[in-house]
């Protein structure tokens, strides 16, 4: 179970409800720290620390520690963990629950990269129900003012015809736009 202590709960409360974390509680409550989903995680030697001793530190209640940590940023939502796990513990959302609150609160690390990028991801999703690959990269870039990466691929790409430059708006794209209005909460 999360940390009780009164100066504990202080901070996390200041970085998470309470209503949230108690859902994350119940959520993660059975892991048995088999670790099945760190072995099974792509990226868990980019992470700093993989999916087990992220929900790990989510019981002992450190949960500024995982989002000012570069962990979760990381995560490709790739869903791996959440199928290997025995108990079928939903570390990606419990992670999407955690950079949204990150986000709200301005309160994940300034410096990492993946941080925009997932912002702006979710800002095309948003807006035209699909990724738009040329509004995306213009964004990216001009935020992040990687002017000259990738050009060459870019080009590429251009060329065969994978960057349209006018977004093509999905038929449910309102829906989508409702979808982000809704609560969410760990399944
Ligand atoms: S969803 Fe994230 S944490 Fe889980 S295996 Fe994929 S990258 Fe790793
Ligand atoms: S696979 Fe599931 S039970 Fe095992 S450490 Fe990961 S979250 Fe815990």
């Amino acid at each position: 179970m999360m940390k009780n202590t009164k100066e504990d709960k202080t901070i996390n409360e200041k970085v998470l409800p309470l209503q949230i974390r108690k859902e994350i509680s119940e959520a993660i409550k059975k892991c048995y720290a088999c670790s099945k989903c760190t072995s099974g995680c792509p990226v868990a030697g980019q992470m700093g620390f993989g999916p087990a001793l992220l929900v790990r530190w989510l019981l002992v209640g450190d949960i500024e520690k995982i989002i000012k940590s570069k962990s979760i940023w990381v995560c490709s939502s790739c869903q791996n963990c959440y199928s290997r796990c025995p108990f079928e513990i939903n570390i990606p959302h419990i992670i999407d629950l955690l950079k949204e609150q990150a986000q709200s609160k301005g309160i994940a690390g300034k410096e990492r990269p993946t941080r925009l990028f997932h912002q702006i991801f979710l800002f095309n999703i948003k807006r035209f129900g699909r990724i738009h690959e040329a509004s995306f990269i213009g964004i990216w870039k001009a935020l992040s003012g990687k002017w000259f990466s990738d050009l060459g691929l870019g080009a590429k790409m251009f060329v065969k015809g994978k960057l349209p430059l006018f977004p093509e708006k999905i038929k449910y794209q309102k829906d989508v736009e409702k979808l982000f209005k809704t609560k969410t909460k760990p399944r």
